[in-house]
Formats: C-alpha cells, structure tokens, sequence
C-alpha cells in the first residue's frame, strides 16, 4: 500500500488516532487504515509497539517516550511542536496515543496548538482502557440490577488539594460505578475520600494493570482493604482502579485470565514464513508469544537437478513434498522457468502431511497420498506398500534432511533423485533477547516443529557448555511436533514435555493446552 501522492495536498495533515488500551486487535480499521498510509507515526508508550507492524517501511516512527519522565521523553510542549512541524512539512502524520485520544489523553491540547498553526487535523476514537480493563477483568461497568450511571475520574490530581477539580463529596455517592485513571499513586487517598464522603467502605473495588496484554494483572477488594492488596500485589502503574458493585459480577464473567495459556511466555522457533499459524493459535489461547526466527529458508545457488528432472517428469513415477518450504521453492522454481502446474501432469504426488497437502491445493493440486503417520518413515511406508520397485522418485527438499525417507524407498528397489529446492540457514540478531529472557527465567516453554528449529535454536542458544544449558533450560517446558524432532531434542540431552499424538501444528498446540491444564489439575 503506498502513501498517497503529495500532489494530493501539498499540506500535512495530522490524524490523532487512539490506539486502544493494549490488545492490538482493538484498533479501529480507520486507525489501521491511517496507519498504513503514515509518512510519520508518533507514539508514546501505551500505545502497542506491535502496531507498527502496520506501517509503511519509508515511514518515520518518533517514540515520544515514557510517561513520567525518562531519558528520551518529550514535553507535552515538545510533541505539540513535533506535530506541528512534521505537518508544517506537509507530511501525514499519525498520532498514535494509547486508548482513546479524548479521554484523559491531552488530545485537545495537542489539536489547539495545530489549530494555531492553521494545519488541518482528524481524530480517530480509540478504545479507551476504561472500558478495556474492565471487561478484561470481567466487570460490566454497567448493569441494570446494579448501577445506571458511570463516572470516568483522574486520580492524578492531589485529592487533598483546595482547589481539585475532582468533587469527591458529590462522586463518591453520585455515580454507581466509578473508574479511577492515574490513580495508583493517590489510592489510598482516594480511598479515604470516597468512604469519608458517605461510600460503604465494603464496596466492592478492582484494579487491573496492563489490561488486554499478556502482562494484565487484576486484583479486587474493598475500599477499605484494596490499598494494602494493591501494595502486596505491587501493582505499579499504569493500571485502572474500577469501584462499584458491578465488580462482584468478576466471580461470573472473568475470561481473559482464565485463558488456558494466559500468562504463559512461550518461544516460537519456527520460519518467519511458517511462524503465524502456530503463534496465532498460541494466542487464541491467551499465550505471549516470542516469535524467534531460528531458521531462515533460503533458495538453493544451483537448481540444475530439479531443471533436468522437469524436462523428463514422464519418466518419474512419484514427486514427494515432506514440507511446506519444499512446495513453495518447487513452485518458485517452475515459475521462474515460466511453467505452472502442468509440468506435473501424469505423475502422482504424494506428501508427509495434511498442511503440505493443503499448500499444494493452492497450485491447484490434488496429492494422490498422504499417510497415516506424518512422517517421512510413515510416507516411505505407505508408498513401498503401494509399490515402488524400479520406480523412478523425485524428491524436491532441503539439501540438508533427513535421510529415512530415501533410504527405505531404495531399500525397496525405487530410484531416488534428490533435487534440493531451498536450504535452512542459522539467522543473524535477535539472539540476545532470547539468552536473555533464558537467563531472567521468563520463558515458560519452547516449541520445536523441525530437527533444524532444534539445531538453530541450541545455536541461538549458544550455551558453553551441557552444565550451562541445562541451567537455562531449567524449569522450561520443551514441545516437539513429533517422534524425529523429539529424538533430536533429547539426543540433546534434553527432555520433551509435550508431543502430540498427530503431527500438525493445531495438534501440538492443543497438546500444549492439555499440558498446563493438567499441570493446572483442571481435567
Ligand atoms: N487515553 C487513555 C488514558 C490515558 S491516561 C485511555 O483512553 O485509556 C493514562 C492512564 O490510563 C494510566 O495511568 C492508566 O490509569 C490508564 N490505562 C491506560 N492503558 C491502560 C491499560 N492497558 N491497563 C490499565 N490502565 C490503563
């Protein structure tokens, strides 16, 4: 998608878009949309960093800095001049601010300042963490049987101060449920305000921090007891205090933390190509993924084998698949050679599994067999059973893989031609995170789907010694897809917590699910 044409306005115009409290799922497409079309996003730190993915790689990204000072935070008065300069420029820009814009966001003064300066401006509802960390926590903040009336407060200002804005004597009774912004600090005068203005102190009270990410944290109490409980939680900010009755309806509606995987930081080693389908279904379950990329498929330097075979496919009897990378380089290379499908016609297909099977169908292919185990052994088997005496098979792959496969289908008398199609190399970077978060014990568990993700990742890993990974290792689960990927792992000498009993990526993942249930004891 491309930034529009500066023909188009010659002015910059800026678009205050609230970014939501957190869940990226909760931006509106109108923020996503504006997002996408940036030539420059400014963003501060409750806005979801993995919203960037949204943007333009040309465009600029400005992090504004964290609330409350640090080294690189900017003023109120320095973004408003940031603004009005890149818009000055006559670029488009996105402010991207936590929640909503509007509420409790400073929106307005950041839009007077470009109104003085004559630059043209939208703004873009977000949803507001009000509303998110509430339902996050399981509270309706309205309720017919309990409250008809919300109030949303800052707990910012000094509720001791003369002239406060905030009337906490026609509050504390005025509004049925009260939902308290910045109010970590001055709790347990606000607190006192609220009981002290004529609140039954045993109303009920939440706090929850961080809401709609992997790190919520949420606890309850009474406005007599929820300072201490927030001080033995040590719950720091930025989290929102909900006071009310309706907070009793938690016991019934939590869900978020619920989640079977909630809370649990589970690394990811598979492909960047690869890596979505496991991590979304990770996520639906309420896990925080580290996406680490261990291996990276590349094309193979000499095509010459697979070119031979395609002029000849007639005297080919089988082409076997066994990964996903092995269809989409086999189908690159027939395109770059300007052939499609048809250069298969008359030869019978068979994969290791259902997925590959299913890429396949994307280049209109229909696979003649898959078998019953998802293994290359399982394959071999199916195909001697089918038999392959004096058969000529190609098997486009990795140049480097395992060996079981052609070795059982030439012990039964087939002819093999190798013809490798891509290649698995060890990727630079991003190895300090994950030796990092190893040695912080953040890591809950490790997902391997290849022997080479196991490779990669122990040379990712980069432990000095056996004594050395075993102590980073140490009370981290470990998941293999199946049999050949586990018998990597602990030719390790490391131990596999989970494999699932098929083969497939939504199998593992529920295997994943079984496996802290039970450490849960919920049958
Ligand atoms: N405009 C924002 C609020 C900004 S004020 C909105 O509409 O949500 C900053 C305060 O918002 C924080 O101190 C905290 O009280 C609250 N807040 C923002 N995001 C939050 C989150 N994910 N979880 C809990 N509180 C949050």
């Amino acid at each position: 998608m491309s930034i529009p044409e500066k023909s188009i306005r010659d002015v910059g115009k800026v678009y205050l878009v609230g970014a939501g409290p957190g869940d990226p799922g909760l931006l509106t497409l109108r923020g996503k949309f504006l997002l996408e079309r940036a030539e420059v996003v400014v963003y501060d730190y409750l806005a979801n960093t993995k919203l960037l993915k949204h943007v333009h790689n040309d465009a600029e990204l400005v992090y504004v800095g964290k609330k409350g000072g640090g080294l690189h935070a900017f003023t109120q008065e320095g973004i408003n001049a940031l603004l009005v300069e890149h818009g000055r420029a006559g670029k488009m820009v996105v402010r991207l601010k936590g929640g909503d814009p509007f509420i409790f966001g400073r929106g307005a003064e950041e839009i007077e300042e470009l109104v003085a300066a004559g630059i043209p401006f939208e703004v873009v509802p977000g949803v507001t963490s009000a509303t998110a960390a509430a339902t996050y926590a399981g509270i309706p903040i309205t309720h017919r049987k309990y409250t008809a009336s919300v109030a949303f407060i800052t707990g910012h200002e000094d509720p001791t101060k003369k002239e406060s804005n905030v009337r906490w004597d026609k509050l504390a009774t005025g509004a049925g449920t009260i939902v308290i912004f910045m109010g970590i600090k001055n709790l347990p005068i606000i607190m006192a305000k609220l009981i002290e203005n004529g609140r039954d102190p045993q109303t009920p009270v939440a706090v929850v921090r961080w809401a709609s990410t992997p790190e919520q944290q949420s606890v309850e109490g009474t406005l007599e007891t929820i300072t201490e409980v927030v001080r033995e939680a040590g719950i720091k900010p930025p989290a929102l205090v909900v006071v009310g009755e309706v907070v009793k309806l938690r016991k019934t509606i939590d869900w978020y933390e619920k989640r079977p995987l909630f809370g649990k930081r589970i690394v990811v080693t598979r492909t960047r190509e690869q890596a979505s389908e496991l991590v979304a279904l990770l996520e639906e379950h309420g896990a925080d993924c580290l996406e680490y990329s261990t291996i990276n498929i590349e094309p193979v330097a000499d095509y010459r084998v697979l070119d031979r075979e395609l002029k000849d496919i007639a005297s080919c009897r089988w082409v076997l698949f066994t990964s996903l990378n092995a269809v989409t380089y086999f189908f690159r290379r027939l395109s770059d050679l300007g052939l499609d499908a048809r250069a298969l016609a008359g030869v019978k297909i068979a994969v290791v599994g259902r997925a590959t099977g299913d890429e396949l169908l994307k280049y209109g292919i229909r696979v003649d067999l898959v078998p019953e185990k998802f293994t290359g052994e399982g394959l071999a088997e199916a195909l001697i059973a089918e038999g392959v005496q004096g058969s000529r098979i190609l098997l486009p792959r990795a140049v480097k893989a395992s060996e079981v496969l052609p070795e059982m289908l030439t012990g039964a008398g087939a002819e093999v031609v190798i013809a490798p199609v891509y290649q698995n190399v060890p990727p630079t970077g991003r190895k300090d995170q994950l030796r990092e978060e190893l040695e912080e014990k953040k890591i809950d568990m490790v997902t391997f789907t290849s022997s080479s993700t196991v490779t990669n990742f122990l040379t990712m890993v980069d432990a000095a010694s056996e004594e050395e990974l075993h102590r980073l290792l140490d009370g981290v689960a470990i998941a293999a897809i199946g049999p050949i990927t586990s018998k990597t792992v602990t030719d390790s000498q490391l131990r596999v917590d989970v494999q699932p009993e098929r083969y497939t990526i939504p199998d593992m993942v529920n295997a994943i699910v079984d496996h802290y249930r039970q450490a849960k004891g919920v049958a």
